[in-house]
């Protein structure tokens, strides 16, 4: 995979155009500028890496809009060395953007053959400090909790009972809840145990949160 001037300057316009729409963390921002959207795409895509779409990925996924994920990662106000857990790896390209804002990152996926592809792509990127599994993330990742940040890339019906109870006090989840058709952009803050602050944002469109895991033949 090569990072060419091209791709360079695609990005550097697709970050711009993102500034525009509202998002202003300019650590969110310097990771995108820094992370080939590429990458994470197949080749007959690749020429698309840089509008501003979701895409599909294998398993019948997506990886998400780019202004999602600058939304998503702006809302859970990452800082250098949050422990994030997200749901839902995907292509991992989320993965890599908290990991380039300096999270300890553990992203979890149900699709073994997206859980493999992504593990390669991100430790080819040399993020050690992104780490991957494959499991049910409705679940979470009980033995590395709490976590200080917990993120889902797809939409829920109802708040997982698990990732509340592993979300760290003074923790933050972003979670898109919502029907099938429609989510909106919910944050929950977790005052102390037992006591939650939610805060409603924009609507979005995500791929559903399902339940078990699924298995490469
Ligand atoms: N963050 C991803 C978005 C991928 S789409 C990216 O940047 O590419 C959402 C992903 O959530 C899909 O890959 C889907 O398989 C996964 N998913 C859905 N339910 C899940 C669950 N219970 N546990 C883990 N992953 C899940």
């Amino acid at each position: 995979m090569e990072d060419t001037y091209r791709h360079k300057g695609l990005r550097k316009r697709l970050v711009e155009s993102i500034r525009q729409k509202g998002i202003n963390d300019e650590n969110v921002l310097e990771a995108m500028n820094k992370i080939p959207r590429h990458f994470f795409l197949d080749k007959a895509f690749e020429e698309m890496a840089y509008e501003d779409q979701a895409m599909p990925i294998e398993e019948g996924q997506t990886i998400s809009q780019p202004f999602t994920v600058a939304y998503q990662s702006q809302l859970l106000e990452v800082r250098k060395r949050s422990k994030v857990l997200e749901i839902g790896t995907g292509s991992g390209y989320q993965s890599a953007i908290l990991g380039a804002i300096g999270a300890r990152v553990y992203t979890i996926e149900r699709h073994e053959a997206l859980y493999l592809k992504a593990k390669a792509m991100l430790d080819s990127l040399q993020m050690s400090n992104v780490r991957c599994y494959y499991g049910d993330g409705i679940k979470g990742l009980g033995e590395f909790a709490p976590f200080d940040r917990i993120l889902l890339t797809c939409a829920a019906t109802e708040v997982p009972e698990a990732l509340l109870n592993q979300l760290a006090i003074g923790g933050i989840m972003v979670i898109p809840l919502g029907s099938q058709k429609e989510q909106t952009m919910t944050r929950i803050k977790k005052i102390a145990e037992s006591e939650y602050n939610y805060e409603e944002f924009d609507n979005f469109k995500f791929v559903p949160l399902l339940s078990g895991k699924n298995s490469k033949q």
